[in-house]
């Protein structure tokens, strides 16, 4: 899962996106409502925590830009000390649910799981190819029945090939969704990490699930 993280409070947007991190997300981080924006149009994102007090574009500017662009990426605002009114704007204008600073982080965390269990919940609750089966909300794998236990890393790489089955998906594109910008984008650590999946869940099973398109990438089917 990818979370696009808007907040110009540079300790404020450390703490949220470090403790995000160790809990297997990764984080991009945009330090005004201008990037922020631009970087929300890229649709890249799983989630977006957004700021309402920010330079260039305030935060409820940016919400109503994305949203006129059809942008429906779950938006989590951060407000400080909110009224009733502004609530009532931030939810009319399109976002998803809001936060008060100060929060502790594990209240961050309970909406940050909330709002993606909610957007899973509504598109596919369970992802299957064969006899492999992903359950985003309970975050668990099984294979002909067996429970696979897998990493946060490995588990956010298998879910965007499982909802993209039978779609090639380059490196890039892997790294784009399993890593953030800071990332120093080394390919090599895709092959690494498919190596990881395919032990734990295409080794001992058939038909094989994770295809090598040589020179391109990989690709989940059924078939060869
Ligand atoms: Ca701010």
């Amino acid at each position: 899962m990818r979370v696009l993280l808007v907040e110009d409070e540079k300790k404020v947007a450390s703490f949220i996106k470090k403790g995000l991190e160790e809990h297997g997300y990764a984080v991009d981080l945009a330090s005004d409502g201008k990037i922020g924006l631009a970087m929300a149009l890229d649709q890249l994102h799983d989630l977006v925590i957004l700021d309402i007090n920010l330079p260039e574009i305030d935060g409820l500017s940016v919400l109503r830009q994305i949203r006129d662009k059809q942008v429906v990426t779950p938006v989590l605002l951060l407000t400080i000390r909110a009224t009733i009114e502004d609530k009532v704007i931030g939810l009319d204008t399109g976002a998803d649910d809001y936060l008060s600073k100060p929060f502790s982080f594990e209240e961050l965390l309970a909406r940050v799981r909330a709002l993606l269990r909610r957007r899973s919940d509504s598109k596919t609750p369970l992802l299957k190819v064969a006899d492999l089966s992903l359950d985003p909300a309970a975050r668990q794998v099984f294979r002909d029945g067996n429970r696979i236990e897998l990493t946060s890393k490995e588990f956010a790489i298998l879910e965007y090939f499982m909802r993209n089955a039978g779609r090639v998906l380059t490196r890039s594109m892997i790294i784009n969704h399993a890593w953030d910008y800071d990332y120093e984008a080394e390919t090599n650590m895709v092959d690494v990490y498919i190596n990881y999946l395919r032990k734990k869940m295409d080794a001992a099973y058939q038909p094989k699930l994770l295809h090598t398109i040589r020179g391109t990438g990989y690709v989940m089917r059924e078939e060869e």
